[in-house]
């Protein structure tokens, strides 16, 4: 658990370091090769050696994002977030896509620092997480609106539990409605301007809405995942074939029914990197169908006994 902790405050600093140099010279903005020389060098790409038409054109684009990233660079920015965006095929020319193109790039990072953030907040008193009744499609126009209750109520256990978004709970613009906490410049989550107050437009981090993006659709990201499993089956060991797909350990609706009053921050892991593994496909099929059968069978006992369901049979 220390190990844990110790890992993810690292991960905090490595993803807000301070540029002391920058921090010197506040006043001055120092420029990309002050900053990174060996990275806004040009003619040090790889292509640059037999420069063809797409690689010139490359250049020419990189140029121009890196001057105007440059130009609306502030003096202290993330360094690792500048190197990454240096380092990108085609640079991100402004401040905010650079962050999130850093956010979009390490996933598991973005991951393991929402729920951080997510558990500095804590649980919202009074929270518990509950799914809306209506579909989002029946509850357009007013009624909708007038159920304050029920605003922001996720509609299925699949996406997960966020009580910042639902508006009983909401802390309003300058807060992230992922995580709960203050939001600064760019969507970064520490003020590393000393601002001391949050940006009022912002109602996301970067990293949280990367995270977001993660925990609603892991099958986007199978590629990391099976570099972080070394590309061997979660389940057989063997390795990972073409195929592999992306699974939650604990299927989700298990999550909803048996583990529902588990304390929000703790919640989310379900969504995340801890309760996600990549299997090779004919071991997923194999664990889907058992699941499915636990479902049909959950399904009959509620019916009670006597109420002989067909459909739930045929399953
Ligand atoms: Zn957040």
């Amino acid at each position: 658990m220390a190990k844990r902790a110790a890992r993810v405050k690292t991960d905090m600093a490595e993803a807000g370091p301070v540029e002391a140099k920058a921090k010197a010279a506040k006043a001055a903005r120092p420029t990309l090769a002050e900053r990174l020389p060996a990275l806004a060098a040009p003619g040090t790409g790889p292509g640059d050696a037999s420069p063809s038409a797409a690689s010139s054109w490359r250049e020419a684009r990189n140029a121009a994002a890196r001057a105007r990233l440059e130009k609306s660079l502030p003096a202290i920015f993330p360094t690792s977030v500048l190197r990454h965006a240096l380092a990108r095929p085609l640079a991100p020319p402004t401040p905010r896509l650079a962050v999130e193109s850093y956010w979009r790039h390490h996933i598991l990072r973005a991951d393991r620092l929402a729920r951080a953030l997510a558990a500095r907040s804590g649980q919202p008193e009074g929270w518990t997480w509950r799914l809306g009744e209506g579909r989002p499609d029946t509850r357009r126009g007013a009624a909708a609106d007038e159920d304050l209750a029920e605003k922001g109520l996720p509609f299925s256990f699949r996406v997960p539990p966020a009580p910042f978004r639902e508006a009983p709970h909401a802390l309003g613009k300058g807060h992230c409605c992922v995580c709960g906490q203050p939001v600064y410049r760019f969507g970064w989550h520490r003020d590393l301007w000393g601002t001391g107050t949050p940006n009022r437009n912002a109602a996301w981090h970067a990293a949280c809405v990367a995270a977001w993006k993660f925990w609603i659709a892991p099958a986007d990201h199978v590629k990391e995942l099976k570099r972080r499993q070394g590309h061997r089956c979660a389940q057989s060991g063997k390795r990972l074939l073409r195929t592999a797909e992306v699974d939650h350990r604990v299927p989700l609706y298990r999550i909803w029914r048996e583990e529902r009053a588990r304390p929000w921050p703790a919640l989310l892991g379900y969504w995340g990197l801890p309760n996600l593994q990549v299997v090779n496909r004919a071991i997923h099929v194999d664990k889907c169908a058992a699941e499915a059968g636990e479902r049909a069978s959950m399904r009959r006992r509620a019916a009670g006994p006597g109420a002989g369901d067909p459909a739930a049979d045929a399953e």
